[in-house]
């Protein structure tokens, strides 16, 4: 068999960054570092050009576009107060700090993807700057179009074409620490029986802020499709944080929501007047209008303001109503009858670009289907809605209390839904990129700690292949199934001391009695996927634990007292000498507001 033991190759590598993970939050990192003079190595599982959650496409973005919004009135401090205030009744939580900064460089960073190539301007505009904002067909302000199919690919190019040294296919395991610092990371190839150790003056988790893989739900809060395919975010950039010490927020909030599903596919946002459907309508059997489709309006319109608010508001209610009046049995059908034949080219074209979409154009294609007469009934589904946990960081150098250590992209936590979007990878992404290089400038090469770290992980390989040989242990995937069912079953749905409790000595015993076996490089990836995926439900439980009062969509049957949507404190879990500790973290809200 092979790859047992002391077989394994170690390779070894010194940079000035490294970054985990290989999406847009990293690509970004990796070119800002790299533009900053360091040396830069990016350890991605799959492959940068295409994977994660921007794998398939993306083909709307956000920022502030001062083109129009100057026009039209709406200010910085507008959209700062609007994506804040989305938050919802978990506001509190929401980091001020770091949306302030996301929204000031906004505009320059997201449209400095045209030198990449990517097309953000278009003919058919009828707005300043040749963007095609949603609103001109639907939806917020601040949201536009880009043919960004083809992002990661152009990211990647960029990279490297700096000199930056991808290694693809080699999922991190652990963290490398020298006393309070990180010093870089360790991981095992996901096709061969390779060691790799990268030593690196800094270290930037961009890892995924999506937790899908810890439930049966499919993907998280956009469901993009039903087919059989697996969420794809094991939350393992989190587990490598606290791990090394750095506090995770917002666990405690995955939980089940209410969406619904239309064709094959699962909107839990968006539909009607969502991305691909601004002149989308929702009709009952009968014909009668629930929603009426959306409307555009101009900028030269001194309302434009107070409309695009208003039309928010339906919108937001529409969504609520179809929702109540699908729970109470009634059948409702999403068409396009009154979508003018422009509209419904640019709903395809928009279908091409994003995600996982560019699948249902091609059904439409291949059954002739005409987008014009379908009518197209929605079901309701429970899936999970997650307020979006991470990583802490520290202020807007997106440090983690872990001197040496970044969060970027999605996975920093306290931007809460809808914000952890492309728009945030991306700008946070080139910001922490700029702050490691120029901390990497003034610091010393790291000390190689690697020894044990290998050793450790050696062994724990070895466990896997042992269990394999004697047919004793259990697949990744019976083992994530079985931690899955005690989520959706149990922990997502402990809300006194005593449940939590039980909880915890469940997965504890589940924990215990696994054995997982792997024979391969492919089976043993995914077997460390599912030891991080327990780390993981431990974290969550301790948090569910340590929050003691109920917040937002947060109950605790056994305790009175409300926090309230402008007081609460986030929930930081981190491990300490192997146990759970947890901390509370005063967010920015309050101090920011105190300050102004
Ligand atoms: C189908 C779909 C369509 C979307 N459309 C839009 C859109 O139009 N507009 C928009 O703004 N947003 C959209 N989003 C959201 C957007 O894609 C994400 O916000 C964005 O990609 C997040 O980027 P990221 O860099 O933070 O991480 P991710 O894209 O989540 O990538 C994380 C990467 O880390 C790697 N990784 C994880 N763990 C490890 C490890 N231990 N070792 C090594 N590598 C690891 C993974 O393989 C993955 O490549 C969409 C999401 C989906 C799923």
């Amino acid at each position: 068999m092979s790859g047992i033991g002391a077989d394994y190759e170690i390779k070894k590598y010194a940079t000035d960054v490294l970054v985990v993970g290989g999406v847009i939050g990293v690509l970004a990192a990796a070119i800002r570092a790299r533009e900053g003079g360091a040396d830069v190595i990016v350890l991605e599982k799959a492959n940068t050009a295409r994977s994660g959650n921007a794998s398939s496409g993306i083909d709307h973005i956000q920022s502030f576009i001062p083109e129009l919004h100057g026009r039209v009135g709406y200010t910085e401090d507008d959209m700062i107060s609007d994506q804040i205030a989305s938050g919802g009744d978990l506001r509190s939580l929401m980091r001020a700090d770091l949306i302030r900064d996301f929204v000031r460089r906004s505009a320059k960073d997201v449209i400095s993807l045209e030198q990449y190539g990517l097309r953000f301007r278009f003919d058919d505009s009828l707005l300043p700057g040749g963007f095609r904002i949603v609103p001109q067909f639907h939806s917020l302000p601040t949201s536009y179009h880009f043919e960004g199919r083809d992002i990661k690919r152009a990211m990647t190019n960029r990279a490297l074409g700096l000199g930056v040294a991808i290694l693809n296919r080699a999922h991190v395991c652990e963290l490398l620490k020298d006393g309070d610092a990180a010093t870089g990371a360790i991981a095992i190839g996901t096709r061969d029986d390779a060691i790799t150790v990268v030593n690196a003056k800094t270290t930037i988790l961009a890892t995924s802020g999506v937790i899908t893989r810890l439930s049966h739900n499919p993907t998280g809060a956009f469901n993009f499709e039903l087919f059989e395919t697996p969420g794809t975010g094991t939350g393992s950039g989190k587990v490598l944080a606290a791990k090394a010490g750095a506090e995770v927020v917002n666990l405690e909030f995955f939980g089940l929501g209410t969406s619904y599903t239309w064709l094959n596919y699962s909107f839990t946002v968006g539909l009607p007047g969502g991305s691909w459907w601004p002149a989308g309508r929702i009709t009952d059997e009968g014909g009668n209008i629930i929603v009426p489709r959306s409307k555009a309006f101009s900028p030269d319109d001194p309302k434009y303001k107070t409309n695009y608010r208003k039309e928010s508001e339906r919108l937001g209610a529409g969504r609520g109503e179809i929702v109540r009046l699908l729970l109470q049995g009634r059948s409702l059908y999403f068409d396009l009858q009154e979508a003018t034949d422009e509209e419904i080219a640019y709903i395809l074209w928009a279908l091409g670009h994003e995600g996982k979409t560019g699948v249902l154009k091609r059904y439409f294609e291949k059954n002739a289907v005409n987008l014009k007469t379908a009518r197209f009934p929605l079901r309701l589904s429970g899936k999970s809605s997650p307020f979006y946990p991470g990583i802490w960081v520290k202020g807007t150098t997106t440090e983690t209390s872990v001197r040496n250590l970044y969060a970027t992209g999605n996975e920093i936590g306290g931007i809460g839904p809808p914000l952890p979007v492309a728009g945030y990878a991306l700008v946070f992404g080139f910001g922490t990129g700029a702050c490691a290089s120029v901390r990497a400038k003034d610091a010393a090469p790291p000390k190689d700690v690697s020894g044990p770290y290998a050793e450790a992980l050696k062994n724990r390989i070895a466990d896997l292949h042992a269990n394999a040989a004697s047919g004793s242990g259990e697949n990744w995937r019976d083992a994530e199934w079985a931690l899955q069912a005690l989520v959706d079953n149990v922990i997502s749905k402990v809300y006194t001391e005593t449940a939590v409790s039980q909880a915890g000595q469940m997965l504890a015993q589940l924990r215990e009695s696994l054995r997982l076996s792997a024979g391969g490089p492919h089976e043993r990836f995914r077997a460390f996927e599912v030891y991080e995926l327990f780390d993981l439900a431990a974290l969550l439980i301790a948090s569910i634990f340590e929050r003691k009062t109920s917040i937002g969509s947060f109950r605790r049957l056994d305790e009175e007292k409300f926090e309230s949507e402008n007081e609460g404190d986030s929930i930081g879990v981190f491990f300490e000498k192997g146990r759970i500790q947890a901390s509370r973290l005063s967010n920015m809200l309050r101090s920011d507001a105190e300050a102004e």
